[in-house]
């Protein structure tokens, strides 16, 4: 096995490293970073500048490949400072990438701050929520961004405005960038209404537990919901054409449609990703027999190449 190497910057890049993944499925990284700076990541998208470089936010929406891949993944979640807003100052809080998402929501609700209560529960890094667009029920992180500084595949940092991205449904179109850092503006709540905030993130929290099986391993929906064909405005929910095939409990390897919410793929011991892929495929095949409709996956998937 080739031994650890280091970046100018003093940073160790691990060779066939594991890519922890919420499906805990999947191959190695052949080469894998932490980098703490921005420093660093242009650093090491440097010394990768001819091979393929992913990036890795807490792994929530990830299949990862039995055979791994290639080039460099650039695991930010040790980019996760947090600057909070003075009670005087704008309610704009600055956080890394890799701040944690669960965690970024809890300290704003502490700090009677609102607006991103309504994605408790999603697992997730900031960076990773605002390229997914993550969201569901009762909002998504675009109502709360403000800016995003990103870095391009050649190192230069930009810093966008939220009336500059194209935020849609689970879409942002940053998948080509390495976002860094975001600006997020909340709303300072006063005093006699923050039981009423820290009441609402405990709600968003049953509705999630309730309705989706998130003790198992998976990657929360697998598929996009897909557009009404009758009303383009609308969009179908996938688990419920999934459940409507009769497909809940239906299993491949160790993969398995959940019985608690047709739209989760959950993996038992020693499922591999390929148990998942041809689960998924046949799915997929079935909903567009029964409805014509073709699910589009929400999961990213890696494999080489
Ligand atoms: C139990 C469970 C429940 C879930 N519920 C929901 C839900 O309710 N709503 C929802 O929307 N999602 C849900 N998800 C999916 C997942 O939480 C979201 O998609 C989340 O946004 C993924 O963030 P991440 O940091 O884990 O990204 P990853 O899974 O690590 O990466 C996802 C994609 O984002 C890219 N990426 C990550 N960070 C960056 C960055 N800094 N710069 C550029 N690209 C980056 C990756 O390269 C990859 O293409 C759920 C997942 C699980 C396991």
């Amino acid at each position: 096995m080739n031994p650890p190497m280091h970046t100018a910057t003093d940073l160790i890049i691990e060779h066939n490293a594991p890519i922890p993944t919420w499906f805990k499925v999947g191959g190695r990284a052949d080469a894998l970073a932490r980098p703490t700076t921005v420093e660093q990541v242009r650093d090491l998208l440097l010394m990768f500048a001819h091979q393929p470089v992913r990036v890795l936010g807490d792994g929530a929406n990830l299949l990862v490949d039995d055979e791994g891949v290639d080039g460099l993944v650039l695991d930010l979640r040790s980019m996760n400072r947090v600057d909070w807003p003075d009670d005087s100052a704008e309610p704009i809080v600055r956080a890394q990438a890799g701040a944690n998402l669960p965690k970024l929501i809890t300290e704003a609700v502490r700090r009677g701050l609102a607006g991103i209560e309504t994605l408790a529960g999603i697992p997730a890094t900031l960076g990773g929520a605002i390229v997914m667009n993550a969201g569901g029920a009762f909002g998504q992180i675009s109502d709360s961004v403000h800016h995003v500084h990103a870095l391009t595949r050649t190192g230069e940092l930009l810093s966008i405005p939220i009336p500059e991205i194209h935020f849609s449904y689970r879409h942002s179109g940053l998948n080509h960038l390495i976002i860094v850092a975001a600006d997020l503006r909340l709303r300072r709540v006063a005093h006699a209404e923050q039981p009423a905030l820290r009441d609402r993130l405990k709600e968003v929290m049953a509705y999630k537990k309730n309705s989706q099986p998130m003790a198992d391993n998976s990657a929360g929906c697998y598929w996009k919901n897909p557009t009404d064909p009758a009303d383009p405005t609308k969009r179908l929910s996938a688990g419920k054409l999934i459940d409507d095939c009769g497909l809940k409990g239906v299993t491949f390897g160790g993969a398995t449609v959940s019985p608690v919410h047709a739209n989760f793929v959950v993996t038992a011991e020693g499922c591999k990703a390929r148990d998942i892929v041809a689960l998924m495929e046949s799915v997929r095949r079935r909903v567009t027999e029964r409805t014509g409709i073709t699910l589009e996956p929400e999961v990213v998937y890696w494999r080489r190449g």
